[in-house]
């Protein structure tokens, strides 16, 4: 009689247990997991916008130094010859060429071709 008593406060325990396992669970979908799930996407968003700023100024930098060195298609200039063409204020300080927000590196390439950011995702959009 004892025993029975026994076992039957051990299920009670248990589906307590599961019960409230369910619950946390649910709680912590709602109120934990699912905002921080948003705000990554909403960081990696907001880095991807950041970084195709950066690539337009790039791109930007690009143009005018061929322009101003009477540069060619397909001449590739380096980071040092665009800096003088990157405005102050899209740098952070201590920078002097942007830097892609998710530690992307970036391939300035030749004149006529967009540079590009090893992140994937991170690109000039194909229909400009
Ligand atoms: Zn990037």
């Amino acid at each position: 009689m004892k025993t029975k008593h026994y076992i039957g406060l051990i299920i009670v325990l248990v589906g307590t247990n599961l019960v409230t396992f369910s619950i946390t669970r649910h709680w912590m979908k709602q109120h934990v997991l699912t905002p921080a799930q948003e705000r990554i996407d909403g960081y990696v968003k907001v880095s991807a916008q950041a970084c195709l700023e950066n690539l337009r100024q790039i791109d930007a930098a690009k143009e005018m130094w061929a322009l101003e060195n009477n540069k060619q298609k397909g001449d590739v200039p380096m980071e040092s010859d665009l800096k003088k063409y990157i405005p102050r204020d899209v740098l952070l300080p201590g920078q002097s060429f942007p830097v892609c927000p998710l530690h992307g590196f970036y391939t300035i390439g030749p004149v006529g071709i967009d540079p590009t950011c090893s992140v994937p995702g991170h690109a000039i959009s194909v229909t400009r």
